[in-house]
């Protein structure tokens, strides 16, 4: 019987929080392993141009940005599978990382599995994802200059969102399905005295017009059923983000009340051994480059605790 291999870390995860720890595991000769992903580089993979990641003055397309990352840490040697993670057992040392294909065995644990943008969840909003609906205003709102758009959503996402939206839009509408909002008071104030925004509540959207782009956007008003067309170039949907955690949770990694993994001292988490980076871990900043950082932060880390581990008698 062959002897069961045991990396010194495996990283869960192949966008900008897994591919930086991948990359200073490996530069520091750890031999890292990182389980992908069916969908390998994450959220990016699904944006176009990434304008403000440092480095790339004339900006990158997300798809080539990942590209490049995953060569980058090719280059030092580590090891990446692009397989699903369907369980983990974090009870015993080694941990025990299970994928659709194999068992792998691992003294620490990455967890970079980031989040995913909550959707609508209509057919027309997904056939024109990249085609004037996007989630992320940060990523994409550039690209509507003088453009009349709509943000979907009532919490301190949409109205940061459509506060961000005006620099560069001609006018924005938020539409929410309930009267009243779950944002905070001071974000709804700031959104409520920009000249730029204007409000629907009490509406549910019903289709996304338009074939190649956005056109406009059909709602109906929750008390009267009424239906009307609202004329715009551009979809925002901020309607939350949920967490890649579940299956942590279930292996007792602490995660808070939305699903998100907690960080108990630096990027460690509630077991010895087991570390988070990127957006699994943040509702807040959810920015590659954050992201990237704390993938750096995790690495540093499990470094660290190796080579403590090692200095045990
Ligand atoms: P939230 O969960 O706070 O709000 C989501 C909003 O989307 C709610 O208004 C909800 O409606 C609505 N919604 C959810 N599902 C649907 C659906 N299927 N159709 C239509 N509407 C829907 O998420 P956020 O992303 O806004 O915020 C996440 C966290 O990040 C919060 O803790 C927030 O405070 C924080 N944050 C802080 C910021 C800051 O301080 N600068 C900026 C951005 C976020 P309903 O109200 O009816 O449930």
């Amino acid at each position: 019987m062959t002897e069961q291999k045991i990396y010194n870390t495996i990283i869960i995860g192949s966008g900008p929080a897994g591919l930086t720890a991948a990359l200073y595991a490996a530069r520091a000769e750890l031999k890292p392993l990182v389980i992908a992903g069916l969908k390998p580089g994450g959220q990016l993979m699904d944006t176009t141009e990434v304008e403000n990641f440092p480095g790339f003055p004339e900006g990158i397309l997300g798809p080539d940005l990942m590209e490049n990352m995953t060569k980058q840490v090719k280059r030092f040697g580590a090891e990446i599978l692009p397989e699903n993670v369907t369980g983990v057992d974090f009870k015993n040392q080694p941990f025990k990382i299970t994928t659709d294909k194999a068992e792998y065995f691992s003294k620490t644990v990455i967890i970079a599995t980031g989040a995913d943008a909550n959707w609508l969840n209509l057919p027309s909003e997904q056939k024109l994802r990249g085609k004037g609906v996007s989630a992320c205003a940060t990523c994409d709102g550039f690209f509507f200059k003088e453009k009349d758009l709509v943000v979907a959503g009532g919490g301190d996402s949409a109205m940061e969102e459509a506060t961000f939206l005006t620099k560069f839009a001609k006018s924005v509408i938020i539409v929410h399905r309930r009267p009243e909002f779950k944002a905070s008071k001071i974000m709804l104030k700031r959104a409520q005295g920009n000249p730029k925004i204007k409000f629907i509540t009490d509406a549910t959207i019903q289709e996304v017009l338009g074939e190649k782009s956005v056109e406009g956007l059909r709602i109906k008003d929750n008390t009267s059923g009424k239906e009307s067309v609202l004329s715009i170039q551009g979809l925002f949907v901020a309607i939350g983000h949920t967490p890649a955690a579940k299956i942590f949770a279930a292996a007792g990694i602490e995660t808070d009340h939305k699903g998100y993994i907690v960080v108990k001292n630096n990027t460690r988490t509630n077991i010895d051994g087991v570390f988070v980076a990127g957006d699994v871990n943040d509702p807040r900043y959810r920015q590659a480059v954050s992201a990237a950082g704390m993938g750096c932060m995790a690495a540093l880390d499990v470094e660290k605790w190796l080579a403590n581990e090692e200095s045990k008698p």
